[in-house]
């Protein structure tokens, strides 16, 4: 029985299948390799630390402020040391800024240069947070951008839609939603969404008991 495990054919990347900026990348990580500047075991730890980044951090943060009162005052005051507590690493966003959603102002967040995005806390952006039409409609057509999420809002709520930069990064802190007074922590985490913390739309409603 032939064995490929671990033989160069495994490791092979189907090349003539990948985009130019991907080859690109193979390229760079192929001489970074070649001048032993990283090894194989450097570039899985940095694999492995961006995919253990998720929305679910996000939602940690937002489950505990909504459930204690002195650590939402902390996480406002000072968002970075507050991750900290919570063993989320943000120390690589230069201005962290937590927006709290009330009944009569709704946050919007977007990057309308490019994608920049709270990344320690969120993961990787959405593709249609980068997108232009989103960083456009976002500034122009906020409301609108919200509707098609599914959330309407009266007129008498405002929108403010927060610009991020290299060095200024923004979570919005979504209201808890009525009727989820009893939930645990963790039950109360499952109704922080990636796209409530982006602002697009409000966390998910308490679901109805069985
Ligand atoms: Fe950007």
């Amino acid at each position: 029985m032939s064995d490929t495990h671990g033989s160069e054919q495994a490791l092979e990347h189907p090349k003539h299948e990948l985009s130019y900026y991907a080859k690109r990348i193979y390229a760079i990580r192929d001489l970074l390799l070649e001048k032993g500047v990283l090894d194989e075991k450097d570039i899985q730890c940095q694999i492995e630390y961006q995919e253990a980044r998720s929305p679910a951090n996000g939602a940690k943060l937002v489950a505990r402020a909504w459930t204690d009162p002195a650590f939402k005052a902390r996480l406002i005051a000072d968002p970075k040391a507050a991750c900290l507590e919570m063993g989320i690493d943000a120390t690589s966003i230069n201005e962290f800024v937590v927006l709290e959603n009330t009944e009569k102002v709704r946050h919007m967040v977007v990057c309308t240069l490019c994608s920049c995005y709270p990344r320690p806390i969120l993961g990787r952006p959405p593709d249609w947070y980068k997108s232009f039409n989103y960083r456009q409609r976002a500034v122009n057509d906020p409301r609108g951008v919200m509707r098609e999420f599914g959330l309407t809002l009266s007129d008498d709520v405002e929108v403010r839609v927060h610009d991020s930069t290299a060095d200024i990064r923004y979570l919005v802190l979504p209201l808890r939603p009525k009727g989820t007074e009893t939930l645990s922590q963790p039950d109360l985490e499952k109704l922080v969404t990636r796209d409530s913390m982006i602002g697009v739309m409000d966390a998910l409603p308490a679901l109805p008991k069985a």
